[in-house]
Parts: structure tokens; sequence; C-alpha cells
């Protein structure tokens, strides 16, 4: 095992992969159709390999984001790998293109990749690296809108599976079905399950207003994005205006839109994504910005990566478990009794199944 984290770059490599779903997701904001995912491998001269995944949402978007990651090899290729000075000279690179959007997810997955391989490098699981050690952190099962008999099936399947904890996703043509899928879930999990929502930016301010009222007396734990992710001062009116906590997070780009959304009031509670939010450089000073702020923090997606930050984020709410790339990893992610530990193999804990790879692999 190599006991020194002195790495340098040796190769960027970057392999489209795109997952059919068997029954696809709806949300009120469109349907995911299949997993489009970019995966990203650093080589070091060393002999030491880092590796992440980038959620592309889109089939549309994986051709142009695996070549932006290949891109990036001319940039940081010879480079030693310290993800502070990779962060600092990738956000000089695209200072004038702009850091958000698919340059944010390049860069993002090549940060995760270079903290793999750096604690790869010590023999340590990435929650050491930072300081932390693993330790069960509360997941929640997260569904898609399925309306209300979907709801029903949801909450059994939870239940099932051992959470203590379930999110769906509302925002139908009327607020009485929106309702009424709360209702399902309640009456199949009982009172002690914690329930969330999201409405995935679908409402107008008023409409989002009206609706956190009414869901006021449902006993949820949060709504999520009622309306457009980017509007922080119509969040803020909404958070003034519902009983209920208000989540966003999932859209922010990097710490400094979370900065912005913070002084707006925009939410009581946050939800960064560990890609959007700048890998785990950006999320390390999310972490820091939340507890400054006393936001209680929760993961989006990566649940992996998220499982490791998570358990050093000071203010540590939720990991959303939904299981989007299990079909292409050797090791996913163990739920144990409502919660899961991040993996104690060295580095994030992802490892490729080849022959899935290649099954699934595009170009
Ligand atoms: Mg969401």
């Amino acid at each position: 095992m190599a006991t020194d984290a002195r790495l340098t770059i040796r190769e960027i490599g970057a392999r489209a992969v795109n997952v059919p779903l068997a029954n696809p997701l709806p949300t009120s904001s469109g349907t995911i159709t299949t997993v489009p995912l970019v995966l990203v491998d650093i080589a070091t001269a060393e002999g030491v390999n880092g590796c992440a995944y980038i959620f592309c949402y889109t089939a549309a978007a994986l051709r142009p984001v695996t070549q932006l990651v290949r891109g990036l090899r001319e940039i940081l290729q010879g480079d030693a790998m310290v993800p502070a000075s990779i962060a600092r000279k990738l956000q000089g690179s695209f200072r004038l293109l702009g850091p958000q959007g698919l340059t944010g997810m390049a860069m993002a997955g090549v940060d995760m990749a270079a903290w793999d391989a750096l604690a790869k490098a010590v023999g340590v699981p990435l929650v050491r690296l930072l300081g932390g050690e693993p330790r069960p952190i509360p997941a929640y099962a997260s569904y898609f809108m399925n309306g209300v008999a979907g709801a029903e099936q949801d909450a059994e399947d939870a239940l099932a599976a051992g959470f203590k904890a379930l999110k769906i996703k509302i925002g139908y043509p009327d607020l009485a079905t929106d309702i009424q899928a709360i209702r399902e879930v309640r009456r199949v999990s009982g009172d002690d399950v914690v329930l969330m929502v999201d409405y995935n930016q679908c409402l107008t301010v008023p409409e989002a207003i009206t609706r956190a009222r009414a869901l006021d007396d449902e006993g949820v734990y949060w709504i999520e994005e009622p309306t457009i992710a980017d509007d922080f001062a119509g969040h803020a009116m909404i958070a003034r205006e519902a009983a209920t906590a208000i989540q966003i997070g999932e859209n922010w780009w990097g710490p400094h839109d979370m900065a912005k959304s913070i002084a707006a009031g925009a939410s009581d509670l946050a939800m960064p994504d560990v890609m959007k939010i700048g890998g785990v450089t950006g999320w390390m000073r999310a972490a820091a910005l939340a507890e400054t702020s006393g936001l209680p923090v929760s993961s989006h997606i990566f649940q992996e990566i998220s499982a490791q930050l998570l358990a050093v984020t000071p203010t540590c709410d939720w990991l959303e478990y939904m299981d989007l790339a299990a079909p292409i990893l050797q090791q996913p992610l163990v739920l144990e009794n409502g919660c899961v530990v991040a993996s104690d193999e060295p580095g994030i804990g992802l490892s490729w199944d080849e022959s899935a790879v290649t099954k699934y692999l595009q170009e």
C-alpha cells in the first residue's frame, strides 16, 4: 500500500454510460428515462488511480460532458494531485466561460476523483482523510411522482427495506391530489415515519404559498424546491409564509450560490449536490457555510460519496438514498436499520463493474 499522498496527474479519462431504466421516473419537471453517467478515471505517475461519476440528467449531455472532462487533461497533465490547486487553476481556466453547468460538472468530477486517489494513496476511506470516521447516517428512500396508488406502493417498499423516512415528488395539477398522495403514505407508514415532499420547482410563488400553507397540517418534514430553484427571493417569501421547513440546495452551483441563497433567507434547510456544489472541495466549504448559518445539511443523490461527506458535516441531517449508479458498481451502499455507513475501503468506495460498464458504454 502506498502511504504518500504526493501524486502526479498522468492521465484523465472519461467514459459515458447510459443505463436503461425498467420504469421511467416522472417528476413535475420532466421524466427521467435513463441514467446517463460519465465515469471519470484519473491515473497518476505513482500508480494510484482515482475515480468518480457525474450524473448528466439527460443523455444529450453525455457526449459534451465526456469531451469536457477529457479536455481537462490538457490543463492538468503533469500537475500535482492537490485539489485546492486544481480547483484554483480550473476556476481560472473557466472564468470567462463560467463555472456553472457542464463546466462545473466536469470540474467536480475531476475534484472527486482527485480526492478518491489521495485517500487511496494513504489507504483510508475519504471520511478519514477529511478528519472523520465512517458512522451511521440516517437515510431516506427517495421516490418519484407515482400517483396516489404509487405513493402507497412507495411507502410499502420503503418500510419493507427498513427505511424510517421517505420522500415523494408531488406537484399534481391540483392541491387535493398532492394531499391525497401524502395521506396515502401516512396511512401505510404511520405517524412515526419522516415524510418529505419535493415539488421540483413547478409552482409559482403565490401557488407555492397556498399549497405550503395547506401542507402545514399534513406533518411533512420538508417541502423541497416549491418554485424555480434560483428564485431565492421567492423561496424566502414562501419560507416566511409556511410553518413547514423549506428545503433547497440541489441546484446551487458552488458555495457562492449557496451564500446568496442563505443571505436571502431562501430556505430553512440545505441540500447541496456534491457535483453542482464543486466536488469534495466545494462540499467542505458549503458545510462550513451551513454550520455558521445554522442550516441542517442533507445530501442530493451521489449517495456513496455523500455518506463519506455527511459524516464530517457538522449539521448533518439526512442522506438521500437513490441508487442511480448501482447497475455499474461492484458494491452498492448498504442500508442498515434505516442508516447507511460509508465504505471503509480506501477512497470513496466506488469500484466499477467493468462488464456492466462495457454493456452500457456509449460511442
Ligand atoms: Mg429535489
